[in-house]
């Protein structure tokens, strides 16, 4: 049974979707303002492990991430470029999503952005001023905390201190708020002023967290599975996330909450403001490969915070070159005995691996299934070849890993010279049973994978193209 940690009831509980077989799921996407790094990609990474595991558990699953594509950074740096938001937004889209594939991450079924959705806010907003949730102030529009009293149940943040929320303003130059705790859900903007929308309730731009409430309930419905984001998303995003789909539907947003923790770097937080951060890019320009930098981020649970060092980058990429080199040498394993012990070893390794999994997605525990089994049968290939039913059964066990944690990369298209020569061999015979057609089609099989065959006195050679 999966069980995941809810940050809403801060308990480990048995995952059960509304929808039996179904699992519908929001992930709190990038800022498209910039390069993103390697803090951010943990946070994906996670939601990758956690949709593929989802997958593997036989869910259908509709995926959502959004891109925000409008927020004060994005505005001011458009400005100084002189160029629209759009034109802003467009390269660094493209180069997180180029980063997010290269990481072996899986594209989630719908990936929304914030300034198509623009319509579907100002509905939301609309609803809230109507049934009192929101209220207008100089020309922007607010949430009205005071409204929704289970504000606060998510990050279990106690508001004592705070300002009371009431009817009475609070007259204090920072706040044209009636408390300090309510947030704009739309911003006023002038006439000219861009970017800007009109609304019913004035030209304006959206807050930041409206956007996800609109795109989560759009495509997943007022009340879904799974939404997850990291660590720092709880408050005050998710918060108010819930405090506005909640005030306007009066269900349930989300199920299950679940929160990633923070890639580190000498202890402290990975962030651009720090300026402590490395992206993607400059890891990759440094020689190191996606899938080592992904099995990086991956090996620790996702509660857990990751402590980020080269040393660590290091031993990842001997790891994921220990694991590919481990997949060819059972594919080239050819032994034709009866034997079972591997096959025993992986019904075991994939027992531990789905417990491990299943409990919290505990990916150290899963990897230590992995590496056991990896162990194991290079013992038993140093002493005698695999038999068929051990290798399909352990090439199946790595292909299931793969499909939970994508750490072996892709099947190596290039074929392997034990394959080569047995097809040489099956040329051979057809040519001798005066099988014309088979032998040709071998021939051009093997061409199409850049073999190329020379029929010499001696016999036939081959060489790779
Ligand atoms: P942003 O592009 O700033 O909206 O952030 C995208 C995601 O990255 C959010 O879910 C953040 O919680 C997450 N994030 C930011 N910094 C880190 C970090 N150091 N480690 C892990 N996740 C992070
Ligand atoms: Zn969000």
């Amino acid at each position: 049974m999966l069980r995941f940690f809810n940050t809403l009831t801060r308990q480990i509980e048995d995952f059960q979707p509304i929808e039996d077989g179904k699992v519908r799921m929001y992930i709190c996407g990038p800022t498209v303002w910039n390069f993103a790094h390697i803090g951010n990609f943990r946070t994906f990474v996670f939601g990758d492990i956690l949709r593929r595991y989802l997958k593997f558990k036989g869910y259908e699953l509709t995926h959502v991430m959004n891109l925000t594509d409008i927020d004060d950074r994005i505005i001011n740096e458009a400005a100084a470029r002189n160029i629209s938001i759009d034109e802003f937004t467009a390269p660094y889209t493209q180069y997180f999503l180029e980063d997010f594939d290269a990481l072996g991450n899986e594209r989630p079924e719908i990936m929304p952005r914030a300034t198509h959705h623009i319509a579907e806010m100002i509905e939301i907003i609309s609803k809230l001023l109507e049934n009192g949730h929101a209220y207008e102030s100089d020309g922007s529009i607010y949430y009205r905390i005071a409204a929704f009293p289970e504000y606060g149940k998510l990050s279990k943040i106690k508001f004592e201190g705070n300002i009371a929320g009431g009817s009475e303003r609070i007259d204090t130059d920072k706040y044209d708020k009636e408390d300090a705790r309510d947030f704009a859900l739309w911003k006023l903007v002038g006439e000219n002023e861009q970017p800007g929308w009109d609304a019913p309730f004035g030209r304006g731009r959206p807050g930041w967290h409206i956007e996800c409430s609109a795109m989560a309930m759009k495509y997943l419905g007022p009340t879904f599975d799974l939404h997850a984001g990291g660590q720092d998303l709880q408050f005050p995003h998710h918060e108010n996330e819930i405090a506005q789909s909640e005030g306007s539907t009066g269900k349930q947003f989300a199920k299950y909450w679940i929160h990633s923790e923070f890639l580190k770097i000498d202890d402290v937080t990975m962030s651009k403001s720090k300026g402590n951060f490395f992206t993607f890019r400059d890891l990759t320009k440094q020689g190191y490969s996606p899938l080592a930098i992904r099995y990086l981020l991956l090996s620790v649970p996702y509660r857990k915070q990751l402590n980020f060092t080269f040393e660590g980058l290091h031993g990842a990429e001997s790891t994921v070159e220990r694991l590919r080199n481990f997949r060819s040498l059972v594919k080239e394993s050819g032994g034709s005995a009866d034997e079972r012990d591997a096959v025993e070893l992986v019904i075991l390794a994939l027992r531990k691996f789905t417990a491990a999994m299943d409990d919290d997605l505990n990916t150290a525990a899963a990897l230590a299934a992995v590496h056991d089994l990896v162990r194991e049968v290079n013992v038993i290939m140093s002493e005698r070849p695999l038999s068929p039913e051990e290798r399909d059964a352990v090439l199946d066990a790595v292909g299931k890993f793969n499909m939970v944690l994508g750490i072996f990369g892709e099947e190596d298209d290039a074929m392997l010279d034990a394959d080569i020569e047995a097809l040489i061999k099956e040329r051979q015979q057809a040519r001798a049973n005066r099988d014309f057609a088979r032998s040709d089609h071998i021939r051009d099989e093997l061409a199409a994978k850049g073999i190329i065959l020379e029929d010499t006195k001696e016999g036939v050679r081959w060489k790779r193209k």
